[in-house]
């Protein structure tokens, strides 16, 4: 499987089934293209249905894990020095530079800063006058830290998943499959050897799972218990102040809010976190905005936001991210089902690091190594976590509460 084989033929048995056409199975299988034959399939009727249309779109290297930070820093590389035709498009990511502030916690990106800083990538500490200047939606905001990440992105998750499906569509010996759900995991004598749908089996190599907030149902009739949780989280579509499109997306992480223009106006979100089941049928998981939510957005922009303070709700949606209980991707072989790879837990990194999940994966697949990330263990489905995690119910950090990992 290692040889790059251009004459595969996509009738043949796939070697590799990955479950899931969001941006982590899609990133996997584009990875393999070319050198393995890979299947995609979604129960959806179309590519990045779920929480890959649901993000706002922030590529933020600025993650307090330091395995979502250099996940993200591969992505930026890929998207902002394009060497693949696939993400030469101008309008799948743009650079518009971040702000990311605190209000009141002035250590608790620190780590984060410093990481960035050895990394050699520009960060600059704003006083108030610079902080006006760089992000005018953060004129008066009462916080006392604020840096600006001047090579930040935007990244349009549609457009990528776009460029992703053309390139599979478009290699031999890849497929995608669409309204087709995977019932169940085929496994024989601990060895999984392909999927069940409602009338047929589909034989595999390997089965990777990337079934976003779905993914550990697969599983867990086999007695394996993998804790991805989906957490729903609110966005809010308002109009007020036009700043520019290119003004740069701010976050203030402590407190949990953020504002990034889109179109007439911005996209916030008060960083609401419950957790949440999806529905076992492809019925989606976007939902609609709850009053709580949309007031706990409005009410943290006007306080943390003055200049924003006549914002208005005009629409938005919620979604799911879904975390393992320590918010670190799950990624790589299953070792306790052989045949089973994982490229899941993207929480709300997925934008962020998806693509460069999806390179890790393809590579230790095909017995590779990435130099971004050369400690598997630390990421593997098969790691240790505490029983209780914490959640961030209205998006504070002074706020959290623990609750068991179910
Ligand atoms: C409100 C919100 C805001 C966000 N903002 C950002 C952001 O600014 N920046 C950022 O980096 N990330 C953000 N994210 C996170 C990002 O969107 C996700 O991490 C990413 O999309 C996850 O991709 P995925 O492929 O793992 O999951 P998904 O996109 O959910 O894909 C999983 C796919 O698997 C399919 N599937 C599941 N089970 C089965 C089955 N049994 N059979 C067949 N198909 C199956 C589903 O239909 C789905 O298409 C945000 C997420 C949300 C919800």
């Amino acid at each position: 499987m290692a040889a790059s084989n251009p004459s595969v033929q996509t009738d043949l048995r796939p070697e590799v089934l990955v479950v899931g056409a969001g941006l982590a199975g899609l990133s996997v299988a584009w990875w393999l293209r070319g050198r393995a034959r890979v299947r995609v399939v979604d129960m959806a009727s179309q590519a990045g249905a779920e929480a890959s249309s649901q993000n706002a779109g922030m590529l933020r290297r600025l993650g307090e894990d330091p395995y979502e930070r250099t996940l993200a820093q591969r992505v930026h590389t890929l998207l902002s020095a394009p060497q693949a035709a696939t993400f030469g498009d101008p309008m799948l990511s743009r650079q518009t530079g971040a702000v990311l502030a605190l209000a009141h916690d002035p250590f608790h990106l620190h780590d984060a800063v410093s990481g960035l800083r050895a990394r050699g990538i520009r960060l600059e500490a704003l006083d108030r006058t610079r902080l006006a200047e760089v992000a005018p939606a953060m004129a008066d905001a009462p916080v006392v830290r604020a840096w600006f990440v001047p090579d930040e992105r935007v990244v349009d998750a549609g457009l990528l998943v776009s460029a992703l499906m053309r390139d599979l569509r478009n290699t031999p010996g890849c497929s995608v499959t669409l309204d087709t759900r995977i019932d169940a995991l085929d496994v024989h004598a601990g060895k999984v050897r392909g999927v069940r749908t409602s009338d047929a089996t589909l034989a595999a190599d390997r089965v990777v799972l990337a079934g976003g907030a779905w993914s550990r149902h697969l599983v867990e009739p086999h007695g394996v218990f993998r804790p991805l949780i989906p957490l729903r989280r609110t966005l809010v579509q308002v109009r007020g102040p036009r700043l520019g499109a290119h003004h740069p997306w701010c976050w203030i992480d402590d407190v949990g809010v953020y504002v990034r223009p889109e179109g007439e106006g911005w996209l916030i979100s008060g960083c609401d976190e419950a957790i949440d089941a999806p529905s076992q049928l492809a019925s989606g998981s976007r939902g609609p905005v709850g009053e709580t939510e949309r007031a706990l957005a409005l009410d943290k922009v006007v306080r943390w936001f003055p200049a924003l303070a006549d914002v208005r709700a005009v629409g938005g949606w919620t979604g799911l991210r879904t975390f393992a209980p320590d918010r670190r991707p799950v990624l790589g072989a299953d070792p306790e089902l052989r045949g089973l790879w994982w490229c899941a837990g993207l929480g709300g990194f997925g934008v962020t690091c998806g693509l460069a999940a999806g390179e890790a994966v393809a590579a230790w697949i095909l017995g590779e190594s990435v130099p971004f990330l050369r400690d598997p263990p630390a990421v593997s489905p098969g790691r240790s976590f505490f029983r209780r995690w914490p959640i961030r119910p209205a998006g504070d950090i002074a706020r959290m509460r623990l609750v068991p990992v179910r």
